[in-house]
């Protein structure tokens, strides 16, 4: 992609948010979903709307099989998001109380628990992987809690063996919010058999898409029935709803459109892995700069690859270097923050004598995820690799008041 490769430092080495040439002449997007080849899709998607046949046909179900297969479950329920499938989810559980979750996830994951009535408790992640921590978890467990639901953080799977002898231990429902994990793998084993259901996402942000969608996987029967009600306005087909229901199918052509980019999914997965090792060894040289870590046990889909930036070391801030990156024309994402505890919808749940979430707090407020996607050159990768080196070069060698100085105009440039 020659319009997006790196022009050099013709300005001397001066950063574009301190009056420099940006150094990506087109704007580097933080994301592209991994288009499949186009004819065949568009042949598939030809013979979907000639058939007449739009939803609750046979492509999707013969994506719920395809996907089961490749999971290794029982069941799979194709619905219209992650979202959706969770809020089914927890009401075909038909729970009531409090659900254990983290408080650094994406808004949907609580979200899914408001529109149940379902009380929010958040425990505080692991450093590590800035997954969940069982440990917490379990300090956060008490006679009102209802179930667990766990988020497989940028696709590294969460603790999945310690959560499930947790769940078994009180008995409880175990839920993991799977949007960014599908083609991760736990041990070797698929996520999606974990707890007694894992929710995924299709939407373009992540590595399968149907453009909208998600895909609720499971090992129970029971849950499988009650979820294709659910979907189907909680209506087995009697015209009686078993349950409190949503219109939350999936169409014929947004399935088609997943099959097509299921196909793709290990290049992917593999292509994401080696941007994350490219970025990690790019900025192994800079100080204050860390990543999550991947665990031997665990294949990530690095869904995300994000950089904490830690400001004392590195000698600038978090959002410095992020509004520096995007006047280089990077686009760069502070995945997650702020946390659910500080968000308005969230904050009346969080109870920090009882878990003051710092781990939590002190990763969404440093965290920065920069562009990966199958896509990307290593380039481009590179480019921004020498972005962020001298972004943070030119910046540690100003005096106070000059920081002061660009601070200001950065948030000028922001306010614009
Ligand atoms: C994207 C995302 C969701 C929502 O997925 P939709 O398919 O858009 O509803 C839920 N949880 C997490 C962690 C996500 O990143």
């Amino acid at each position: 992609m020659g319009s997006e490769t790196p022009q050099g430092s013709e300005s001397g080495g001066r950063p574009a948010i301190a009056g420099g040439e940006p150094l990506f002449p087109c704007k580097v997007p933080i994301l592209k979903p991994d288009i499949p080849p186009l004819d065949p899709l568009l042949g598939d998607l030809r013979s979907v709307i000639a058939s007449g046949m739009l939803t609750n046909g046979p492509k999707v179900q013969k994506f719920e099989r395809t996907i089961a297969e490749f999971l290794g479950v029982r069941e799979v329920v194709a619905v219209s998001s992650c979202t959706a499938g969770l809020m089914l989810t927890f009401r075909a559980l038909g729970l009531r109380g409090e659900v254990v979750l983290p408080s650094f996830t994406f808004h949907a994951t609580g979200s899914a628990l408001l529109w149940n009535n379902l009380i929010p408790v958040f425990a505080d992640c692991d450093p590590d992987t800035f997954c969940i921590d069982p440990q917490r978890v379990e300090e956060n467990i008490t006679e009102r809690t209802a179930g667990i639901l766990a988020v497989h953080m940028y696709g590294h799977p969460a603790k999945a063996r310690e959560l499930e002898e947790l769940a078994r231990k009180y008995s409880l429902p175990l839920i993991f919010d799977a949007a960014h994990a599908f083609g991760a793998r736990y041990h070797g084993v698929p996520v999606g058999g974990f707890g007694c259901a894992e929710v995924f996402s299709l939407s373009p942000t992540k590595l399968i898409t149907s453009a909208e969608g998600g895909l609720v996987a499971t090992n129970d029967p029971k849950l499988a029935k009650l979820m294709r009600a659910g979907r189907n306005y909680g209506d087995p087909g009697t015209y009686d709803p078993e349950l409190l229901g949503l219109n939350a199918r999936m169409s014929e052509l947004h399935a088609t459109l997943g099959l097509h980019t299921f196909n793709r999914i290990q290049e992917n997965v593999q292509a994401r892995n080696m941007i994350r090792l490219r970025y990690e060894k790019g900025f192994s040289s800079l100080p204050g700069l860390s990543f999550q870590k991947i665990h031997s046990w665990a294949q990530s889909t690095c869904k995300d690859f994000s950089v904490l930036v830690d400001p004392e070391p590195f000698g600038m801030s978090r959002d410095l270097l992020c509004d520096a990156l995007a006047a280089e024309n990077v686009e760069t994402k502070k995945y997650f923050y702020p946390p659910l505890h500080r968000q308005k919808q969230f904050s009346p749940y969080y109870r920090p004598q009882v878990d003051p979430l710092v781990v939590t707090d002190k990763i969404s407020s440093r965290v920065l995820s920069f562009p990966i996607y199958s896509a990307l050159s290593v380039a481009d990768v590179d480019g921004i690799c020498e972005a962020v080196k001298g972004i943070q070069g030119y910046v540690s060698k100003l005096s106070v008041e000059e920081h002061g100085h660009l601070l200001a105009r950065a948030s000028l440039a922001v306010a614009r």
